[in-house]
């Protein structure tokens, strides 16, 4: 199965951050464990440049925008929302870049189309050679998705591509400036966590806060767990209030937590409840409570 846009991957919970950033602090503060480290590690190899910083977003932007989904998270078919997490509800097309949701392939299915695209008709590939090609064609063409989903691909070692993490970087960034909001969101994983570049949190900020006024839930969830790890419960409420009612159900159960705690009102509970009941309520469809039905029985 082709699946390119990783999202789940590297989402974590505001704990583990929290946890991965002690023991940092622990290596940084003690002068013997960071000299053994350095012994024992292999030379780093070459860094990619990181590029200029992503422009500055103001607080009134970031509140203000990005609290529907973006295009992306629509069926380009039955022009529905994809439930979150969308990789779950719907599958990636090399051959269009675009993101068919499960009710519109078993109806293309039934319809006796095979294994062509749902969207675009054209057969899907049968080989990663093929599937590399089309993706190369398209990244080429500076299609920012198509470019992200090469990052990922390098990021991976996938479709037979050596695994080249530099290379993922690069290609990202590339993504991110042509306006790929995955693009940002992984690059804000990235540098968030110093995953194969120099930890760089304020960069890894600003990548979520550009995905997140464009409308995307992952995206503001995370500027939540920064707003949390910061003690800054009213920011982090602010955020995940409004991923929660754009169906992102670890953001809801973060509001949850924080109402249990004292940080977020009852009122404020019910209100992202409500908010993402109707949001998942939205992606619902006939044809898509019988794909679940199907693919849940043959996986
Ligand atoms: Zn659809
Ligand atoms: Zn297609």
């Amino acid at each position: 199965a082709v699946r390119l846009v990783r999202l789940g991957r590297r989402r974590r919970k505001k704990e583990d951050v929290k946890a991965a950033r002690t023991r940092r602090r622990i290596l940084l503060d003690s002068d013997d464990d960071t000299m053994s480290l350095a012994e024992e590690q292999p030379p780093a190899p070459a860094e990619p440049a990181a590029g200029p910083l992503p422009d500055a977003v103001t607080e009134e932007q970031l509140m203000s925008s990005g609290h529907e989904l973006l295009e992306g998270h629509t069926c380009p078919l039955c022009c529905l929302p994809i439930a979150l997490p969308m990789a779950k509800h719907s599958k990636f097309k090399p051959c269009c870049m675009k993101r068919v949701c499960d009710g519109c392939i078993l109806a293309s299915r039934q319809r006796g189309m095979g294994s062509m695209c749902a969207f675009c008709r054209t057969p899907t590939p049968d080989s990663d050679a093929a599937v590399l090609a089309l993706i190369k064609k398209r990244a080429d063409a500076k299609d920012p998705v198509a470019v992200e989903s090469l990052a990922s691909a390098y990021d991976e070692g996938d479709y037979g591509l050596q695994q080249d993490t530099s290379r993922a970087i690069e290609l990202r960034t590339e993504a991110a400036r042509l306006g790929d909001l995955n693009a940002h969101f992984n690059l804000g994983c990235i540098y968030d966590e110093g995953d194969g570049v120099e930890q760089d949190v304020a960069r890894g900020v600003r990548h979520f806060q550009h995905a997140a006024i464009r409308g995307h839930p992952e995206s503001r969830y995370e500027l939540g767990c920064h707003g949390y790890n910061e003690r800054n419960h009213e920011l982090a409420v602010r955020h995940w209030m409004i991923s929660a009612k754009m169906g992102d159900s670890d953001s809801l159960n973060e509001i949850k937590d924080m109402f249990m705690k004292g940080y977020a009102t009852k009122a404020q509970y019910a209100e992202a409840l409500k908010g993402y009941q109707d949001a998942l309520e939205e992606t619902k469809s006939p044809q898509r409570e019988v794909a679940k039905a199907f693919f849940n029985g043959s996986d």
